[in-house]
């Protein structure tokens, strides 16, 4: 697996803080929330920032890697990462569904549809008890087909 990009260091300000967010910051994460709410499905980083430029000037890429990363820890969105290496980001974390990424144009789309029937609590041969699952489909999305 690749390794992923490392969060660039930003020049810390006073009213930067872990536990709180400014006002501008406030205003900043919620055009990205807007953004990945907008979504039909998850968004790598750059494709965020270019959408959240557009509701938003003047919003820094370091900022909305930082603005990610707080906003995965505290639980309101949620990351996947592909195997490429590349995560991408997804608005508040629903109830569980499965990704499909088109092969041609790279989009990662929710799917409305479990391809899997694994009930939760299953034990697989050896022991393993399954509790989720997170499939990564690939293919042609309906545009590309
Ligand atoms: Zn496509
Ligand atoms: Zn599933």
């Amino acid at each position: 697996m690749k390794q992923r990009k490392p969060m660039p260091k930003i020049a810390t300000t006073t009213e930067e803080n872990i536990s709180g967010l400014g006002q501008r910051q406030t205003r900043q994460r919620d055009a990205i929330l807007q953004v990945l709410h907008s979504a039909n499905g998850p968004l790598p980083v750059p494709e965020i920032h270019a959408r959240a430029l557009e509701l938003r000037d003047k919003l820094g890429i370091a900022t909305v890697y930082r603005t990610l990363k707080l906003l995965q820890e505290n639980g309101t969105i949620q990351a996947v990462t592909l195997p490429s290496g590349e995560t991408c980001y997804q608005g508040e974390p629903h109830a569980h569904h499965d990704h499909f990424q088109c092969r041609k144009c790279n989009q990662v789309f929710d799917l409305d549809v479990c391809p899997l029937r694994l009930k939760s609590g299953t034990e697989l041969p050896g022991g393993f008890v399954v509790q989720d699952h997170q499939m990564l489909l690939y293919g042609l999305c309906p545009a590309c087909v």
